[in-house]
């Protein structure tokens, strides 16, 4: 539905030029909730207004629907923005806010009422449709910012970390809440974030960013548990890299040699990888101390942290890597190690991705 065809952006002010994006190439497909994610200052926000249409590429295409965007000013385009701060007029209502974006548009009277009286139930803010907005809590406030922007019916709406304002709880319930607001709409979603747990939890698919590049694209579960490069693996969730010896690949599959010279099978990048020395992630969920099937590493417990659900045990392997791993608590039962015991971490079988630098 959007085409991001070779967009780059480059700012020149007073100082230096500075390439916030560098020749990105990006497809957003129809319906679909599409997560931009990456660390402070990677270009999300740069390339949102690039879709937005408050900054001009400096090389590149935009196309909605196969349609040219690049000419056409912000309110020309079928794309509405939600921004972190909201931005709602506090003087105004509930109700006045959200048609507020359908009078600037002359609808008739009657299909704003209808259209504003749909938002309200939409966001679940019908009862507080007279309070003005100076007069609502934030997560509140966040409801009517959406109904809104989605009050005109966009094909695209943009968010640039709306939640981000919002105590962990309300940030938790808003999460589901836009899942279900875009399924129920059916309106493509672009939505910015740095935080990775946000990402996996809402979108259908994820664009991880680095220093203006898209690294990788694609759903929840496969980024986590296939990440093709480093940045990807340390980017989202926790991950141990261990320095391992590529012996051959076949398909996804890799044969490796450990450090402590046990051979075992894992996953291979999908872009292949020349044999020799590589780097292998491994999640600490991917792991166990209690032996059983897999690959082992030999080591001494350096540190035992408990979670509540979890407990963290930090490994020193024989050979001076560090490895984190994670083992759920069953109820009722000690875990039965103590910090300084020789242990063995085993690898769970086939689940390390060898990544691709
Ligand atoms: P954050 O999560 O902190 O909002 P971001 O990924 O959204 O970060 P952008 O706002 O897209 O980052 O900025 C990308 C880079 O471009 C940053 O290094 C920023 O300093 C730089 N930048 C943004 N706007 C301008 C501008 N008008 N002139 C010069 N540099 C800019």
């Amino acid at each position: 539905m959007i085409e991001i065809a070779n967009v780059s952006k480059i700012f020149t002010g007073r100082g230096a030029p500075f390439t916030a994006l560098d020749d990105v190439s990006v497809t957003i497909r129809e319906n679909e909730f599409f997560t931009l994610l990456g660390p402070s200052g990677c270009g999300k926000t740069t390339l949102l207004r690039v879709i937005a249409g408050f900054i001009d590429p400096t090389h590149g295409a935009v196309k909605l629907e196969g349609q040219d965007l690049v000419k056409l000013p912000p309110y020309r385009r079928p794309v509405n923005t939600v921004f972190q701060s909201y931005a709602l007029f506090p003087h105004m209502t509930v109700a006045q806010n959200i048609a507020f974006g359908l009078e600037m548009l002359d609808k008739p009277s009657a299909e704003i009422k209808a259209t504003v009286d749909q938002m309200l139930e939409l966001v679940r803010m019908t009862p507080m449709a007279d309070r003005k907005t100076s007069e609502i809590s934030g997560g509140q406030q966040q409801r009517v910012a959406l109904a809104r922007a989605l009050a005109p019916r966009p094909k695209v709406l943009l968010l640039d970390e709306p939640l981000s304002a919002l105590d962990f709880k309300l940030r938790k319930d808003m999460q589901l809440e836009l899942k279900r607001l875009q399924s129920e709409t059916g309106i493509t979603f672009v939505f910015v974030t740095h935080d990775q747990e946000e990402a996996l939890t809402m979108s259908d698919r994820i664009a991880v960013m680095n220093a203006g590049d898209i690294r990788q694209i694609g759903g929840p579960r496969d980024i986590y548990d296939h990440p093709a490069e480093r940045f990807v693996a340390d980017f989202i969730g926790d991950t141990n890299f261990l320095e391992v010896e590529l012996l051959a690949t076949e398909g996804e599959t890799a044969r490796i040699r450990l450090p402590s010279g046990v051979e075992t099978e894992v996953r291979a990048p999908r872009d292949g990888v020349a044999p020799g020395p590589v780097t292998l992630a491994v999640r600490p969920e991917h792991a166990s101390l209690s032996g059983g099937d897999g690959a082992a590493l030999p080591g001494t417990l350096a540190n035992v942290v408990y979670f509540g659900t979890d407990t963290h045990f930090h490994v020193d392997l024989d050979g001076g890597a560090r490895f984190v791993l994670r083992q759920q608590n069953q109820p009722g039962t000690a875990q039965g190690w103590s910090v300084g015991d020789a242990v063995t971490v085993t690898l769970a079988p086939g689940v390390g991705q060898v990544l691709r630098d």
